[in-house]
């Protein structure tokens, strides 16, 4: 297999080729303006009317409109543009091909996808263009930090349905979990190490949370589970306190996650820590700690009478594949879309090496997710 040929796998391999590590997850990192730039490049020379955000100073949006003859559906597809870092890799940004295989930091997550979906708006300008209706190709920043670039994107953009071209093995994935960020902190008293009717311990007390959120945890994976997603958990993510050996520590912190599943409510962890910490006080009125949430994205589900699912099993069935429909644990920017009114589901190539130091998509699985998003494309914005 060459890549020259074919203008997806040699986009795929540009876009690879260019650092984009995102600057707020690795302070001083690149960013996505250089990518940007040449996927702008790229949506221009195949006919779509680009519009270029600056989301924030040298991160912009990119999106692109492929409008059809006459007016009807839209259809949104949308990817995200900047990786993790690179720690450990020998060279993140020198796309290498092996085995019908690109290597290189983001080919999975997700420049893969990247390239497949603006490979569709090609695919489908050079056959005529659309009967009907448009398809909007959306590339944001920032999904591997804040997601700044789809906040923006339903901020201004509106679309009838969504693909998020995220790696899923090209399977279709209707839901996702969310995730809530907590903060505890305990109280105690500072006091010489020798006294111990002065002091009072916060990371003791910080002990006895820990086994009553460890209790909590049991508790969740042995509760509801999501026939696609499994059940919710918590784990502990930092702990800190304590100033020396010798002195009673006044204050501990706890950062815990708390892994969402839809229908579940937006303060559900804070809620579970509140009881926790209340029951800790009933039985302890020296008890002294508080919570709050700090950060929190929400699961993500598409309504079950949606027709996209369907729309799309019957495109990859169209190129020869067959998708299962699939839930995925990680949080993804189809939440923000679902949550804008945009249905989503998510669509993409397989590989290997998700934020690992070798990572790869598998070039046939590309080609495949851009001929699939094509006909659906085509077959969404007709109706
Ligand atoms: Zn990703």
């Amino acid at each position: 297999m060459t890549l020259v040929a074919d203008p997806t796998l040699t986009l795929l391999r540009d876009l690879v080729a260019i650092d984009s590590v995102n600057p707020s997850l690795v302070p001083g990192a690149r960013g996505e303006a250089e990518v940007a730039r040449r996927i702008a490049a790229e949506l221009e020379s195949i006919g779509l009317a680009v519009n270029i955000t600056e989301v924030t100073p040298g991160r912009p949006n990119v999106v692109g409109t492929l409008r059809g003859n006459a007016p009807g559906r839209s259809l949104m597809l949308c990817g995200h543009i900047d990786t993790v870092g690179v720690a450990g890799m020998e060279r993140p940004f020198d796309p290498v091909e092996r085995d019908g295989r690109l290597y290189g930091r983001g080919a999975q997550d997700m420049k893969g996808g990247v390239a497949a979906m603006i490979g569709a708006a090609r695919v489908i300008a050079e056959s005529g263009g659309l009967a009907r209706g448009q398809l909007i190709v959306a590339a944001v920043i920032d999904e591997e930090h804040a997601s700044l670039g789809a906040d923006a994107l339903v901020a201004t953009s509106r679309a009838d349905a969504g693909v998020v071209t995220e790696p899923t093995d090209l399977d279709i994935a209707v839901a996702h979990k969310g995730f809530q960020w907590l903060e505890i902190e305990t109280r105690g008293r500072a006091a010489h190490g020798s006294r111990p009717l002065e002091g009072r311990d916060a990371i003791m007390r910080m002990g006895r949370v820990l086994s009553a959120l460890e209790t909590l945890d049991r508790t969740l994976q042995s509760g509801r589970s999501h026939p696609l997603l499994g059940t919710a958990s918590l784990h502990a993510s930092t702990v800190q306190g304590g100033r020396e050996w010798s002195s009673y520590p006044d204050r501990c912190v706890l950062q815990v996650e708390r892994r969402t599943l839809p229908g579940e409510s937006d303060t559900a962890a804070l809620d579970e820590a509140r009881t926790i910490l209340g029951a800790l006080r009933d039985g302890d009125p020296e008890f002294d700690a508080a919570a709050s949430l700090t950060f929190g994205r929400q699961p993500y589900e598409i309504d079950a009478a949606d027709p996209l699912p369907g729309l799309l099993s019957a495109a990859a069935r169209g190129v020869g594949h067959e998708s299962r429909h699939v839930g995925m644990t990680f949080w993804t920017d189809a939440a923000i879309l679902g949550a804008a009114g945009i249905p989503s589901v998510l669509f993409g190539p397989g590989g290997a090496g998700l934020h690992s130091v070798e990572e790869y998509v598998r070039l046939r699985d590309v080609e495949i997710c851009r001929d699939t998003l094509a006909a659906l494309a085509r077959d969404f914005t007709r109706s």
